[in-house]
């Protein structure tokens, strides 16, 4: 349904710039990836902090422009709806939504729950107030928002409700694709559960995709069928997500899920325990620096993603056996 090929975004540099040189004064946040998520999947995107997952996300949805490759919609083209009339590229926005990763900023601040959820309604469709009064009941049912909330603004409420309001936003012209960009990362452990739930049931019952952006491995597990996993702009693997999870097989994608079960028996949820340093941009792998099976082939070109099973690829020249 959605997919981007041999996408490539490119930043001008600036000094906290994690990121290897694309050219001079240049990085490159998104380096030649190629992922699809389908109709009624939802596919995980994870990785360290900064590795470019929230750039692929708004480059999926057309919300910043790629420097190279293509974004296509059911086999079209971005700029077939972007250079369309105002009726069409209203009508194909409506379809692919985002949710941000601070559901307070991504509020404005000044309007009510029911004015922020009216919003789309007035936009999107012609209905009058009567009705679109009636579909903003029906949402903050759906996200399971006590009714009594409707007159509230953004500050009146907990950081689960402001994140309940925002993926109602994001349900109100049906969309059929959402990026949730890191929607749990400023919840707590308990309401993080509530939220996943949340996703899950919209996704059951509306068949709305999802390319679910995470650090948390055990959310991305629950609720993903596939996985995709990020370093340093490129794709590294990708895999049916209880495959990745029985058997990583990237080097990286290894050491991130041993990260991650540390984390959860110490009971810490921030970023990795075990630091995954970045290395300076160099001709081979970008993980040879770190990686323990690095051989000199890996210091002298960089692995290309290649399938290695049925809906897994792995970009590495030395695989496990
Ligand atoms: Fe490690 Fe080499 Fe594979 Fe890169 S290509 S992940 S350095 S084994």
């Amino acid at each position: 349904m959605v997919s981007v090929e041999e996408v490539t975004k490119i930043f001008p540099a600036n000094r906290r710039s994690l990121f290897p040189s694309g050219k001079a004064g240049s990085v490159t946040a998104v380096d030649r990836v190629s992922l699809s998520v389908a109709d009624n999947e939802i596919v995980a995107l994870i990785g360290e902090s900064g590795c470019g997952k929230t750039t692929l996300g708004k480059i999926m949805l057309g919300i910043i422009p790629a420097s190279d490759g293509k974004v296509l919609f059911d086999g079209h083209r971005l700029e077939e709806f972007t250079s369309s009339g105002r009726k069409e590229y209203m009508d194909w926005r409506r379809r692919y939504q985002m949710v941000f990763q601070d559901p307070y900023s991504s509020l404005n601040p000044r309007l009510t729950v029911r004015q922020t959820l009216a919003e789309p309604f007035i936009l999107h469709t012609g209905l009058d107030t009567a009705s679109v009064r009636l579909k903003v009941d029906e949402l903050i049912w759906a996200v399971g928002l006590d009714s009594g909330v409707d007159s509230c603004l953004p500050g009146e409420l907990s950081g689960g409700q402001r994140q309940r309001v925002n993926i109602a936003r994001a349900l109100a012209c049906q969309p059929r694709f959402i990026v949730c960009d890191e929607p749990l990362a400023t919840l707590d452990a308990s309401v993080k559960s509530q939220i996943v739930n949340l996703l899950v049931g919209i996704h059951r019952q509306y068949g709305v995709s999802y390319l679910f952006i995470s650090h948390d491995l055990p959310a991305a597990r629950y609720i993903a069928d596939r996985v995709a996993v990020m370093y340093r702009g490129s794709l590294v693997e990708t895999a049916p997500t209880e495959l990745f999870f029985n058997r990583p097989r990237h080097p990286y994608s290894q050491i991130l899920l041993a990260n991650s079960h540390q984390r959860y028996r110490d009971g810490r949820l921030s970023d990795p325990s075990v630091p995954i340093t970045h290395q300076p941009g160099s001709t081979g792998c970008k993980f040879a620096g770190q990686c323990p099976r690095a051989a000199a082939v890996c210091f002298s070109a960089q692995p290309l993603l290649i399938q290695t099973e049925p809906d897994s690829f792995l970009a590495c020249h030395l695989p496990p056996g």
